[in-house]
């Protein structure tokens, strides 16, 4: 238990944090100070940041600030702000129901295309009574981008509903049954190749920054199904559209974009072959932002290093 309450500044330009966090605010009451904008020789007493999307510049009012927490699993949009510092800790978010829920989420988007919900949507419109040819999961190859705390979840719940899947990752990882892993450059067109779902549950880094392109949409089967979740520079605008359009993907599930709230002028918004939810697959819950704000606290005041902290170098 901290001896004297932290002070902590809240950054978002998209968020009232102040709002979005009240029940956690109230409750940290006597151990973390939550202060919206501090001048002055008063910023120097700013030890923590709790931010989400904050501006460019947020870091450099605040001297000592020792950790900056994100409000979720994803801690890019502080990791990538001009102003952070490499002394800054950074910590993200992590809680196992989260995959709990990304998984109904990613699982109910690849059965929509399994079994062919889309044209059925469209059919009732039309007032068509038509069966369509069914497939089983056993021959719907998933492919999932990322095996961390949310994609080993995400698999073990596909590959017990009968989809072959295959996983992606940096290193080397022990899979679950049933499920394939590659790792690598090498990798990663081992997995691609006849997949049919692809999945991408990345973090944003230097290194997957686009990864959703051309050249990979090319290795996988024709008439692939995309369900993006991770973030929305991992994709190449324009590749993408070009691939619904020639058929290569067949449809596309998108949740994250690049600009949020995606623009109102967006052809994200009318492409017939995207499903676009507004960055909605999965939350962690307040009690988990709440406990890791807690715990970072904790650890600021005890002089230690917080836990779930991003590793600078390989950028998550
Ligand atoms: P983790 O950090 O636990 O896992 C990340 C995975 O990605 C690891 O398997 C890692 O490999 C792999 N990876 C990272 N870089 C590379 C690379 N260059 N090449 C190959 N594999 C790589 O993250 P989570 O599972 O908790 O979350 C994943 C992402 O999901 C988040 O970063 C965020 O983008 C997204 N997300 C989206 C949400 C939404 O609502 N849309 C909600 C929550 C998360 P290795 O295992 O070798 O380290």
């Amino acid at each position: 238990m901290p001896n004297k309450t932290t002070r902590c500044v809240l950054l978002s330009t998209t968020l009232d944090l102040r709002d979005y966090l009240a029940p956690e605010i109230a409750r940290l009451d006597g151990i973390v100070s939550f202060v919206d904008h501090l001048d002055g020789s008063d910023a120097a007493d700013v030890e923590m940041a709790v931010g989400w999307h904050p501006e460019p510049d947020a870091f450099t009012h605040y001297p000592n600030i020792k950790a900056a927490c994100s409000i979720a699993a994803g801690a890019d949009s502080l990791l990538h702000c001009p102003s952070m510092r490499d002394s800054i800790d950074i910590v993200r978010v992590i809680e196992p129901a989260q995959a709990e829920m990304m998984s109904g989420f990613v699982i109910w988007h690849a059965i929509y295309h399994q079994r062919r919900m889309g044209t059925y949507l469209q059919q009732q419109r039309d007032k068509v009574w038509q069966r369509l040819p069914q497939r089983a999961a056993r021959e719907v190859p998933v492919g999932i981008l990322g095996y961390g705390a949310i994609g080993a979840r995400v698999a073990s719940d596909l590959s017990m509903l009968g989809f072959p899947v295959k996983v992606w990752s940096r290193t080397p990882k022990m899979t679950s049954a049933g499920v394939a892993g590659f790792h690598g450059t090498d990798g990663l067109d081992r997995m691609l190749d006849d997949t049919e779902v692809l999945i991408n549950l990345l973090p944003l880094t230097s290194e997957t920054r686009g990864i959703l392109n051309a050249s990979l949409f090319a290795k996988l089967r024709r008439g692939a199904y995309l369900i993006h979740v991770g973030r929305g520079a991992h994709m190449v605008e324009h590749h993408i559209f070009a691939a619904l359009d020639s058929g290569q993907l067949s449809g596309a599930s998108i949740d994250v974009f690049p600009i949020e709230p995606l623009p109102a002028d967006s052809p994200f918004w009318t492409h017939p072959k995207i499903l676009l939810t507004p960055h909605d697959a999965c939350d962690v819950t307040m009690a988990a932002v709440g406990g890791t704000i807690r715990a970072t606290a904790e650890a600021v005041q005890a002089g230690l290093r917080p836990r779930d902290t991003v590793d600078r170098v390989r950028g998550y």
